[in-house]
């Protein structure tokens, strides 16, 4: 059986061909030459090494206004596979998936980790998940074509390691894109957890709307996305985002500078409020926030609630900017819902054109984990059929090796050390 690099790389025609099947499947053989403008016999080779390698099949046949009837070809659904593997910071694990093309699930595997995890243990993780799902596939007699990992950090633009991560501070430049394409032999690129959960959002779209999605956690971060560019806009977009000044000679921030968004209003900067306001919050934690916030903690609450308002404000540039139909709102800091979103849009609408004001739709993503999930698999096909893509999504020379990532990557670094 053919593997992914004799298919789709260095074969221009099988490639074009096999992407226009998935588009615009199901689709005839002479549509497909008009198409491609290639001869007959060059289509008919082409798709008989597809057909071969199980990648298409043939749905049935249609009869042209002249001549012979014509087999009309799909990407067979249910026998090809994609794979989807999660470095999850929220419960640190590793999560890996193996879905059929159409989107039925059909293996799963959590494997809990310590966040200190080092490069070698985790590299053993995502290595014996991959083996494992490359095992399932074989032993259902199914194809495994392409692989996501979702990964909640810095990725390399050329190579798709993991350069550097703030949930997990022992690793560093891991190689897991390079580790997991040899192991299963198939498509592999790595992508931000973001442009999973952008693509995810707008899959699950009823009707198309331009989103901006809001990550309020110990950091802040933000994405604009659209059906027109699903998976999420350049890395570069929300990397700068929570560095924005906003405060001039504000609260010191770890990338060095003052007054940014996160140092105003980021999870971290509010922990060390709290633990400057009251002695019964010297130590308390981003899950110690998140309870009392949950449990009603009035203290908590109220510092919450101001922040949550200012971030609205802070937004307001943005949110004029990408002028989106809605915001996405993702809390990682237990605010309930129907104190968050009013809190936000007080801080918010003021600065807002009129005409966007009480208009423009905020509301929770109350499915993080799934709504990225289901993009990465979405993510996984389109990229095998059009591996042109990754570079869009991750265009070299981007904000992971500028200056300012290094200072606070380095600034994270001395924070955990710290702590
Ligand atoms: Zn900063």
């Amino acid at each position: 059986m053919a593997t992914f690099p004799d298919i789709m790389q260095g074969h221009g025609s099988q490639q074009a061909i096999a992407t226009l099947i998935y588009r615009e499947g199901p689709i005839s053989q002479p549509e497909l030459g008009k198409r491609v403008r290639l001869s007959r016999a060059a289509v008919n080779k082409t798709i008989s090494v597809l057909r071969d390698n199980r990648l298409v099949h043939t749905v049935g046949t249609r009869r042209p206004t002249r001549g012979r009837p014509a087999d009309v070809l799909e990407v067979d659904r249910s026998t090809n596979l994609v794979g989807v593997m999660t470095l999850d910071p929220s419960d640190s694990s590793t999560k890996a998936s193996l879905m059929r093309m159409d989107g039925v699930g059909i293996w799963d595997r959590t494997v809990p980790h310590d966040r200190t995890i080092d490069n070698e243990s985790l590299l053993e993780v995502f290595s014996s998940a991959a083996k494992e799902m490359l095992d399932v596939a074989t032993g259902k007699g199914l194809h495994l074509r392409a692989v996501t990992l979702v990964l909640p950090g810095g990725i390399h633009p050329v190579d798709g390691s993991l350069e550097t991560c703030v949930h997990f501070p022992n690793i560093a430049n891991l190689p897991v894109e390079r580790t997991v394409r040899k192991i299963t032999n198939c498509h592999v690129s790595s992508i931000a957890d973001m442009q999973a959960l952008c693509a995810g959002i707008i899959a699950a779209q009823e009707k198309p709307q331009r989103v901006a999605i809001l990550i309020w956690g110990g950091g802040i971060t933000w994405s604009p996305a659209s059906p027109a560019e699903p998976y999420g806009q350049m890395l570069s977009h929300w990397r700068g985002f929570g560095h924005i000044q906003v405060v001039r000679d504000g609260r010191p921030c770890y990338c060095g500078g003052r007054g940014c968004i996160e140092a105003e209003v980021g999870g971290w900067a509010l922990l060390k409020q709290l633990q400057a306001m009251q002695p019964e919050f010297a130590d308390i934690d981003l899950p110690g926030l998140r309870e009392q916030a949950k449990a009603g903690n009035p203290v908590v609450r109220k510092v919450l609630v101001e922040a949550a308002e200012r971030f609205g404000e802070y937004f307001h540039y943005l949110a004029q900017a990408s002028n989106p139909d809605a915001i996405l709102i993702q809390s990682g800091l237990g605010l309930p819902e129907e104190i968050l979103l009013p809190a936000f849009r007080r801080g918010l609408e003021p600065w807002l054109h009129p005409s966007r004001r009480g208009t423009t739709e905020i509301s929770v993503i109350d499915d993080f984990g799934q709504a990225a999930h289901r993009g990465a698999a979405w993510l996984a096909s389109e990229l095998f059929f059009n591996p042109k893509l990754i570079r869009r999504m991750r265009p070299v020379g981007s904000a992971s090796t500028s200056k300012r990532t290094q200072s606070i990557r380095s600034g994270v670094r001395e924070e955990q050390q710290r702590t």
